[in-house]
């Protein structure tokens, strides 16, 4: 049912009359995130500046069983922030300030609008650093980084959001404060409701606070890209780097279709006679940084690579690493339809995977650009496509299911990264198995009994 007009007036009331949407031509840009392929009008867009008025929202839409669709900047890839059929979508952009920067502790306090890169900038500042990097980070807010535990190109030696995650402000859709952890580097105390937060996608509270862990700055850092003739030849490589114990902060890789999109979109200067490239960067004390380079480079060759390239300055080095910045967005340009996965497995399965999702691409006659965060096991299978051609479309659900059993099969997960949310819902239940899916119903229906926060995502 659509939201009545005194509905919107007393949400006006909560957020001021200026921090609500409802005209068509002001709702459409809010009716979408970052998936392919999907689209829902919500009733109203809100803009919330303070944790009370998050507080008066939610009482209103608690009370009146409205759906409420948190919302940062919308750039998630499994339909998390699509709205629900005329529902609130509460938007967080508006909350933005970093509130506090303990240099004794190592912590930030921020609001949960703020963009990743923001973070990022504001800890360097210090002379610090805050690690998790995800390709979007230029606009995705802190608080989807946290709703939905992102992670980034440099997960392999730093981790994913949650481990940067300290404490947390979250309103409960019934509209109470809940603050969980704090500023200590132990605490037991009670159940770690913290972690239940991060990565709950929307779906249990609205994080309005975040209190993250800082670490010092890496004094050097090296940059390389190594090519390949063939991409098993890669995949060895990393598997050799790591168990050589050589921890890199980041070791991407790029599939030859993706080497040409980046190359004609960005033009980078990479070799565009190869199967695949890795991008790997090793940060730390500079002795460490040298040496753990010669190594890589020596097991790139011993791997029989076509070439290493070692940025000679950072300037180089930034310039290298933007080949797998800019992968997504390169492959975008391609086809009406980017559909990106993220099937994740472990890092000793990776050359099977990579080798399966070849051959389904070459079985339902797609075209599929592979690039990911390699080190992780973690590969963002891109189905370049065009969501009209209904026929294409049916093959290209046909390969998806097929990349997650196997994903599944390999002992791996559906989703590294980017979510459950509305894309991959329905692969839920056969991953998480019946036992982790009704605690997981039981955890939702607790902390919100009239299901009114981001409905039918997840799970329903
Ligand atoms: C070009 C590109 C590159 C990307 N690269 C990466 C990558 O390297 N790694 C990665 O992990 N992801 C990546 N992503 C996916 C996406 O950017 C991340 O999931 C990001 O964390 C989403 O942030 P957002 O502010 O856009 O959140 P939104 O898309 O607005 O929301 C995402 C989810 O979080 C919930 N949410 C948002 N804010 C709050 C809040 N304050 N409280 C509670 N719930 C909230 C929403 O309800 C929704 O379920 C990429 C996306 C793009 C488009």
């Amino acid at each position: 049912m659509p939201l009545s007009k005194d509905f919107v007036a007393r949400l006006q009331h909560v957020v001021g009359g200026q921090n609500v949407l409802t005209a068509t031509e002001d709702l459409i840009p809010y009716s979408f995130d970052g998936t392919a392929a999907m689209q829902q009008m919500p009733g109203c867009v809100l803009f919330t500046t303070t944790t009370e008025q998050v507080v008066g929202v939610l009482k209103l839409a608690n009370d009146t069983k409205t759906a409420v669709v948190t919302r940062g900047s919308g750039t998630g890839l499994s339909g998390g922030s699509l709205p629900s059929p005329n529902c609130i979508v509460l938007c967080t952009v508006k909350m933005d300030k970093i509130l506090e920067l303990d240099r004794a502790n190592l912590t930030m306090l921020v609001e949960p609008g703020g963009t990743t890169l923001q973070v990022a900038d504001a800890a360097a500042v210090a002379g610090l650093f805050y690690p998790p990097d995800p390709g979007s980070m230029k606009v995705s807010t802190i608080g989807g980084n946290v709703a939905e535990n992102s992670g980034g190109l440099r997960g392999l030696k730093y981790g994913v959001t949650r481990n940067y995650v300290m404490g947390l402000e979250v309103v409960l859709p019934t509209g109470e404060i809940l603050w969980t952890g704090n500023k200590c580097v132990k605490d037991v105390a009670g159940y770690s409701l913290k972690d239940l937060f991060v990565g709950s996608e929307g779906t249990l509270g609205v994080i309005t606070k975040v209190l993250l862990r800082l670490i010092p700055k890496p004094q050097a850092k090296k940059t390389m890209v190594a090519t390949f003739a063939q991409m098993d030849h890669a995949a060895e490589a990393v598997s050799a780097i790591i168990a050589a114990q050589i921890i890199p902060c980041t070791l991407e890789f790029l599939d030859r279709l993706t080497i040409h999109c980046v190359e004609d979109y960005a033009q980078i200067g990479l070799p565009r006679d190869c199967a695949a490239l890795l991008l790997m960067e090793t940060d730390g004390h500079p002795a460490v940084v040298t040496e753990e380079a010669a190594q890589m480079e020596h097991i790139c060759r011993e791997k029989g690579c076509l070439a290493v390239r070692v940025a000679k300055d950072e300037v180089e080095g930034t310039r290298l690493a933007s080949a797998r910045r800019t992968a997504f967005s390169a492959l975008a340009r391609v086809a009406p339809t980017t559909i990106l996965e993220d099937a994740t497995v472990p890092r000793s399965e990776l050359a099977k995977m990579i080798r399966f999702v070849e051959a389904t691409a070459k079985k339902y006659s797609l075209k599929i650009g592979t690039f990911g965060h390699m080190g992780d096991g973690n590969l963002h299978p891109t189905f370049l496509t065009d969501e009209r051609n209904k026929e294409e479309m049916h093959r290209v659900e046909r390969a998806f299911k097929e990349i997650f059993d196997e994903a599944n099969r390999l002992g791996g997960t559906i989703t590294g990264e980017h979510g459950v949310g509305l894309a991959k819902k329905d692969f839920l239940p056969k991953f998480a198995g019946d036992a982790q899916m009704r605690v997981m119903r039981e955890l939702g229906r607790s902390l919100d009994p009239n299901g009114i926060l981001n409905p039918g995502k997840m799970f329903d």
